[in-house]
């Protein structure tokens, strides 16, 4: 619902209705329950303040890390949120005498310009949060067999520095960047491409099958066509992404001959093969500066 009109950056408000009026997630009201609300805010039942949510933790992370006290704009911006949301996860900090708005602000607590910093006394008690909640969503790499790994197998990490992550964690702890989910038999050719500065967005290792196919996106134009182009794959310029060739167009054969007459297992072999000539290719690009 785009509620810009009809209110202010830093108002809060609730919308009741007797069916979902948009497709967006609508919180279900049961018959008998009794909700009071009070100038735009819940105030029975009483609302915990959720500073465990992910979004809220992030936000936490970001301005305790911060040199500076760091704006509204910056913080909803990294979480990759509507600024709209900004009351939703910020509250909670604030509720807990976590984070304080600086007192040179103009703005009202949630306007884009609007800074906040932890308070100086609670930082210990921040600290230990933080350091309780990164070792609850760690996964050391010793845990992670990638040579056994299956067709389907997936992880969550943070190709930048490479720390795996458990389920449902979208933001990495150590150094706060979005985490990407990787499919385990191509997860370390994408941790070598970024060591090396050739930032990714996202990757497939593929299927053993007619459709999915190994790609990698790149989040710049690193143009490997030519000859530095690895063998029986294709870089597609407008997207950035290296993508492997169909083995009929490899083959010089009409795909309805490739459904009709190769076997699954000829195709699995095919795709591993050539998820092995991107290791190599991988394995010999010079490093660069990623940015
Ligand atoms: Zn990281």
């Amino acid at each position: 619902m785009n509620l810009h009109e009809i209110k202010g950056q830093s108002e809060t408000g609730f919308i009741v209705a007797t069916v979902p009026l948009t497709s967006e997630p609508w919180q279900d009201l049961p018959p008998g329950r009794l909700v009071v609300f009070h100038e735009g805010q819940q105030i029975f039942p009483v609302v915990q303040p959720d500073t465990d949510k992910e979004e809220t933790l992030h936000a936490l992370y970001l301005i305790r890390t911060s040199s500076q006290r760091e704006s509204v704009f910056y913080i909803m911006n990294m979480i990759g949120l509507e600024l709209e949301q900004a009351n939703i996860i910020l509250q909670p900090l604030l509720n807990k005498g976590y984070i304080r708005q600086d007192r040179r602000d103009r703005g009202s607590p949630f306007e884009h310009f609007s800074t906040y910093y932890t308070v100086p006394a609670k930082r210990n008690e921040i600290d230990q949060l933080l350091k309780e909640d990164a070792a609850k969503v760690v996964i050391s790499a010793e845990q992670i067999d990638f040579s056994v790994a299956e067709e389907e197998d997936k992880l969550l990490a943070c190709v930048s520095c490479q720390t795996f992550y458990k389920e449902g964690i979208t933001f990495c702890r150590k150094c706060l960047e979005r985490v990407n989910e990787l499919d385990t038999r191509i997860a370390d050719i994408i941790f070598s491409l970024n060591a090396k500065g050739y930032k990714t967005e996202h990757s497939c290792a593929g299927r053993g099958d007619y459709i999915g196919k190994p790609y990698i996106a790149f989040s710049f134009n690193i143009d490997v066509s030519g000859p530095t182009c690895p063998q029986n794959y294709a870089w597609e310029h407008s997207k950035k992404v290296l993508r492997m060739m169909s083995y009929h167009k490899v083959m010089g054969i009409t795909k309805k001959k490739m459904e009709q007459t190769i076997t699954k297992e000829t195709l699995e072999k095919f795709a591993i093969n050539n998820l092995e000539t991107l290791r190599s290719w991988a394995d010999s690009l010079p490093v660069i500066d990623g940015n």
